[in-house]
C-alpha cells in the first residue's frame, strides 16, 4: 500500500513554507525534490570519502572510485544496459545530446536527414540544428496535432535511405504526451537510421529497458529523479560508442599522450575527459535505489491518480484550457485562463506557497503551434497529494478572480 504521507516524511523541503503557506511543489518536471536518503549520501561523501577518482593508490581515492564506479552499475541495472562501459556520466541530458551530436560531425555527409519532432525540448533541437550547420546535412521535424501528439503517419513519410539519425523525447516536458518510442525505433531501424531518446522527462516516471527497447542512444538527468544536479547519463550501444569520437579533450579519456600522437582510452573514460562531478554520480546511484524501493509501477499508478483527479478539478474552472489532452501523457497539466498571461498567474500561485512553472518550458515550438506565449505547468511527483491539487485549484480560482 502506498502511504504519501510516509514518504513525504522523506524530503525535508516538503515542510517548508513559502511566504509563509506550506510549500505545494509543482515544479517536479523541471526539476524533483531530494529525500534525505540521497543528501546523507551527499554529506557522507564529503564527510568521508572526498578524493579525485581512477589515478590514485591512496585509500580515500580508492574507496571514491569504488563507489563512483558502483553508481555505474546501478545506472546500468536500472536502464538494462548491457555493460557497464556503455554508461558514461555526463552533467545531463543537455552534455548527453550535445555528446552524440558532436560525435555525428565526423559521420554525416552533406544530403543526409536527420530527424527531430515537434515536441522536443530545445535540448533536443539546438545541437542538431548546429550539426547539420556543420555538415550540410537536413534537419526533418514529426508534427504534432492538437492534442499533443505525434502524427506518425507523417514520421513515415519522413523516413528514407537519406535519414540518418531521428532523435525525439520519450515524454514532452511541456504537455507530458508519452510518444511511441518503439514504434519510432522500430521503424528507424527498418531504414538503418540510429535513434537516440531523450529520457529527461521519462526517467522520474518509468523504467526504460533500453536493449528490450533496441535502442542506440538513451540520456537522463539525475536531477529529474531525486538525484543531485549537474549529472546524468548517456546511455549508447558499445558499438556506436567505439565508432563515435571523444567529445572533449583533457585527463581521464587519454590512453597515451606524446606531442606527436595522443591514443584515447577505452569506453566509458573516451568520454569522460576532466574530473567529474564524483559525488553527483555517487549520489545519482542512491537516487535511483530510492526510487527503486518505492518501485516505478506504483509510482506511475499513483501518479496517475493526480493527474485525473487534477484535470477533472481544473476544467471545472470556466475558461481554463489545457494543452496536450492525449491519453498517453504522464502527470504534466500545462493550462492557460482565457486571456490571462501565464506569467501572471504563476506569480499569484508563487505568493500562495505553490510552485509551478510558467513560459514556454524551453519548448518554443510546441507554443508556436497553439499561437500561445507560453502556458502555466504543474507537474506532479509520487510525493505530491489530492489536497495539494485541492490548493492548486482554489489558488488558479483566485488568480482567474484577481486577473480578470
Ligand atoms: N529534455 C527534456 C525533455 C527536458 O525536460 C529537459 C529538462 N527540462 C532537458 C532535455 C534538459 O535537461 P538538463 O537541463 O538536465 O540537461
Amino acid at each position: 500500500m502506498f502511504k504519501v504521507h510516509d514518504i513525504r516524511k522523506d524530503f525535508p523541503i516538503l515542510s517548508r513554507k513559502v511566504n509563509g503557506k506550506p510549500l505545494v511543489y509543482f515544479d517536479n518536471a523541471a526539476t524533483s525534490q531530494t529525500p534525505q536518503q540521497v543528501i546523507d549520501v551527499i554529506v557522507d561523501y564529503y564527510s568521508n570519502y572526498n578524493a579525485n577518482i581512477h589515478r590514485g593508490v591512496h585509500t580515500l581515492s580508492q574507496e571514491a572510485t569504488d563507489l563512483y564506479e558502483q553508481a555505474r552499475q546501478k545506472i546500468q541495472a536500472h536502464f538494462n544496459a548491457k555493460f557497464s562501459h556503455e554508461i558514461i556520466l555526463t552533467s545531463g541530458t543537455t552534455h548527453s545530446i550535445n555528446l552524440v551530436a558532436n560525435g555525428f560531425s565526423s559521420i554525416l555527409k552533406k544530403d543526409d536527414e536527420i530527424i527531430v519532432s515537434a515536441l522536443e525540448h530545445h535540448s533536443n533541437i539546438v545541437p542538431w540544428q548546429m550539426l547539420c550547420e556543420r555538415t550540410g546535412a537536413t534537419l526533418k521535424v514529426i508534427p504534432m496535432n492538437q492534442e499533443g501528439e505525434l502524427v506518425m503517419t507523417e514520421y513515415d513519410n519522413l523516413l528514407s535511405e537519406k535519414t540518418k539519425l531521428v532523435f525525439v523525447n520519450h515524454i514532452s516536458n511541456a504537455l507530458g504526451t508519452i510518444n511511441p518510442i518503439e514504434s519510432i525505433i522500430e521503424k528507424a531501424h527498418k531504414i538503418g537510421a540510429a535513434v537516440l531518446i531523450d529520457g529527461a522527462q521519462s526517467c522520474p516516471h518509468i523504467k526504460p529497458d533500453v536493449q528490450k527497447l533496441d535502442v542506440d542512444f538513451y540520456v537522463a538527468s539525475a536531477h529529474k529523479m531525486c538525484g543531485p544536479t549537474g549529472v546524468g547519463m548517456l546511455y549508447g550501444k558499445e558499438e556506436w560508442l567505439n565508432k563515435l569520437p571523444p567529445y572533449q579533450g583533457g585527463g581521464e579519456m587519454i590512453a597515451e599522450v606524446t606531442f606527436e600522437k595522443t591514443t584515447y582510452a577505452a569506453l566509458p573514460h573516451k568520454f569522460e575527459a576532466g574530473t567529474p562531478n564524483i559525488c553527483g554520480g555517487i549520489a545519482f546511484g542512491a537516487a535511483i535505489d530510492y526510487m527503486n524501493t518505492i518501485g516505478f509501477d506504483v509510482i506511475a499508478s499513483y501518479e496517475h491518480d493526480l493527474l485525473d483527479y487534477a484535470t477533472k478539478k481544473l476544467l471545472e474552472i470556466d475558461g481554463l484550457k489545457i494543452y496536450g489532452t492525449s491519453k498517453n501523457k504522464t502527470s504534466v497539466i500545462s493550462f492557460n485562463l482565457k486571456g490571462i498571461h501565464p506569467y501572471d498567474v504563476g506569480t499569484i500561485l508563487d505568493k500562495l506557497g505553490i510552485a509551478v512553472r510558467t513560459g514556454h518550458h524551453c519548448a518554443q515550438p510546441i507554443m508556436d503551434y497553439f499561437k500561445i506565449p507560453g502556458t502555466v505547468r504543474a507537474s506532479f511527483s509520487f510525493y505530491n497529494t489530492k489536497s495539494e491539487i485541492d490548493i492548486l485549484v482554489e489558488g488558479v480560482k483566485k488568480a482567474k478572480m484577481m486577473l480578470s
